[in-house]
């Protein structure tokens, strides 16, 4: 891409391990690519985490799906813009319960449903007191959560579902998703889509990259985190 503007990435298995800072070499392309193109990181977490998790690297962050919008400019976060949807709790309390009765999922241990104050919704199938051992070993390959996402969509069809973390969907309001955040940062910052280029690892079915990966963006896909530096220098 010669027209290439702006560097959009996802962050866990992406530029990283799950919820792991970044390494020394990941750190210092970031550094070159910064001095070239405009950097946004586009994530399912708040913009706090990222920030953290990025040990206060100077980027623009996109969190919560596109719901908050910050810039970390010499060190130091600047939440810009934050919504915060208002969630019907009975009526999703009643959706995941219908999914429950469905699939049979009533082996759960503490709540049955997480909310979070953004608006988002968790849908933990293990409950969210499920000890960390049975969350890493009910569903590795995703076969299991893919075989009822269809369903868990059309069921919470006001919302974009991902599966998500270990085991369980995530669950956010329409029309936030990884696409939204950058559609609408492309729009902010008067980008096209065409010089735009994505990393992403989540892009398979169901993943929350997914739909950067089927729109028309221009994605790479990366299967190993390790891999980031050795893409990204191409870009130098
Ligand atoms: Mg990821």
């Amino acid at each position: 891409m010669n027209n290439l503007r702006l560097i959009a990435m996802d962050m866990d298995g992406t530029l990283t391990q799950h919820k792991s800072p970044l390494d020394s070499e990941c750190r210092s392309v970031l550094e070159k690519l910064r001095e070239k193109y405009k950097l946004l990181m586009v994530c399912a977490g708040g913009c706090d985490r990222v920030y953290n998790q990025l040990e206060h690297f100077d980027i623009d962050i996109s969190g919560f799906y596109g719901m908050q919008f910050g810039k970390v400019q010499d060190g130091v976060l600047t939440i810009r813009e934050s919504v915060i949807e208002k969630t019907d709790k009975d009526k999703v309390t009643a959706c995941a319960e219908q999914i429950r009765n469905e699939f049979g999922l009533h082996d759960y241990v503490g709540d049955a449903v997480e909310f979070h104050d953004s608006g988002l919704i968790t849908f933990p199938i293990l409950g969210t007191k499920a000890k960390l051992d049975d969350k890493l070993a009910y569903d590795p390959d995703r076969a299991k959560r893919r075989a009822y996402y269809d369903r868990v969509c059309e069921i919470f069809a006001d919302y974009n579902v991902f599966i998500g973390g270990t085991s369980s969907f995530d669950i956010a309001p329409k029309p936030y998703n990884k696409l939204y955040a950058l559609k609408k940062y492309l729009d902010e910052n008067n980008i096209a889509s065409d010089e735009v280029l994505f990393f992403g690892d989540d892009y398979g079915v169901g993943g929350n990259d997914n739909c950067v990966f089927e729109s028309d963006i221009e994605f790479v896909k990366i299967d190993n985190y390790r891999d980031f530096p050795k893409y990204a220098t191409e870009l130098l």
